[in-house]
């Protein structure tokens, strides 16, 4: 309950949100395992290779970090190297937008880049997403305010997720 009440909702939590709750809950009590080490280095190989020239990183109130943001066409990106869960990238997107406008920036759109795959996927907030996303935070509110981790379910992302040993093994 105490991690519930100062919890900052961060892009990955929006993420996790929509990939498997207790993933959710288990990065939110801060329990992590080593990645795959190549599928961890590819990750950072896509994004600091694909998009050298601009700044990258933008970390926002330790909250949201945006891998780079196009000033000029007032378009934030963000960078994955799969689109097999790119409903959870798009949520994660959305958030960005959404957090922004809550801290008085609006008028951006957003782009998720899939070096690897040369896939572009544009992302834009509209009114109905505002209202899930309240709800979605809400919500991440309540399963981060769990005792214990929710059920696991089988699904195709478990063999990719870093808790797998922990769920499955
Ligand atoms: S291995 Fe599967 S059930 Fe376990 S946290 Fe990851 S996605 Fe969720």
């Amino acid at each position: 309950m105490e991690l519930a009440r100062k919890l900052k909702y961060t892009g990955t939590m929006v993420n996790y949100y929509f990939v498997c709750k207790r993933k959710l809950w288990l990065f939110s009590h801060n329990i992590s395992f080593e990645q795959d080490s190549d599928v961890v280095t590819l990750g950072k190989l896509l994004s600091e290779f694909s998009y050298r020239r601009e700044d990258k990183e933008i970390d926002i109130d330790q909250t949201i970090v945006i891998d780079w943001i196009d000033f000029r066409n007032k378009v934030i990106h963000e960078v994955k190297k799969s689109d097999a869960i790119e409903e959870a990238h798009i949520w994660q997107v959305k958030y960005y937008l959404y957090y922004l406008e809550k801290k008085g920036v609006s008028g951006f759109k957003g782009e998720i880049n899939y070096p690897k795959l040369h896939k572009i996927q544009q992302v834009a907030l509209s009114d109905e997403d505002r209202k899930t996303l309240d709800n979605v935070l809400e919500e991440i509110k309540n399963i981060v305010s769990l005792e214990n981790p929710p059920t696991k379910f089988k699904k195709p992302i478990c063999k990719s997720c870093s808790y797998f040993q922990f769920c499955w093994v």
